[in-house]
């Protein structure tokens, strides 16, 4: 299987040190292997978003001689490479579509007060705060009436709680998180875009990722985003977490 290695950045800022520095390891592990290495833009946060920060992240990227294989502007087979057109193509409401059919996913109506009730609740118990899922057992009358209202809605993934799961990391070896302290997480938020744990799965998954290399902050996703990659019978690739510049 040919390596693809990808630097995933979001353009909502000046370029990080700590992307190019990921950027060197992913890029160097494709090279190494004669494989490609993709820039793919995480643009899903609109308002944040600028066409300006992504030009500086093309220029940091050849200043540091940081060829792109495929990207937004080189293309290639597994475009588009920006998650701005990826929504507009519908890619993640047809994958949200297959967890909402298979039952891994529910629509949740739950709005941000009732969330913060559960977990001032929590809190008073002294017992860790865990999503009560209650929006998942409407009868299909009441989901079909709430839709039908217009009452804003999240759809969210409905995390297998008598699990654990457990990766090989390439860099820290075997680690293991136990589901029963994990929430059922968002997929699609209430403005329709998708979360990062959902897009970054669908996307690497699309584009043949082989080698994720990227910051160790990211440790803490990989029970949601493996869950992910399970419930929709995706090959995950392999994951490498390198310590972080500071
Ligand atoms: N857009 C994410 C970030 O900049 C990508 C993380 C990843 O490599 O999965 O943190």
């Amino acid at each position: 299987m040919k390596v693809r290695t990808r630097v995933a950045p979001s353009p909502t800022g000046d370029p990080h040190v700590g992307t190019a520095y990921m950027a060197l390891f992913s890029y160097c592990h494709a090279r190494k292997h004669g494989g490609e290495f993709i820039l793919r833009i995480e643009d899903t946060d609109l308002e944040r978003s600028d066409a300006q920060y992504e030009t500086n992240i093309y220029d940091g990227l050849e200043w540091l001689g940081l060829t792109v294989d495929e990207g937004p502007n080189e293309g290639g087979d597994y475009g588009s490479y920006r998650q701005s057109e990826r929504i507009k193509a519908g890619v993640y409401d047809d994958m949200a579509k297959k967890l909402l059919d298979s039952g891994h996913a529910y629509y949740c109506f739950l709005t941000p007060e009732d969330i913060e009730k559960e977990k001032a609740s929590a809190i008073k118990k002294g017992i860790p705060y865990v999503h009560s899922r209650r929006s998942s057992d409407m009868s299909e009358e009441e989901l079909n009436d709430a839709l039908a209202s217009g009452k804003p809605y999240a759809i969210r993934f409905k995390m297998m709680s008598d699990r654990e799961i457990t990766f090989k990391d390439l860099v820290r070896g075997d680690i293991s998180f136990d589901c029963s302290l994990l929430s059922d997480f968002v997929l699609v938020k209430s403005d329709g875009t998708p979360s990062y744990n959902f897009a970054v799965v669908v996307d690497d998954a699309a584009m043949a990722i082989t080698h994720v290399i990227r910051g160790e902050d990211h440790i803490s996703n990989m029970p949601r985003q493996l869950a992910i990659y399970e419930a929709l019978s995706l090959q995950a690739p392999q994951f490498g977490h390198l310590p972080m510049i500071l």
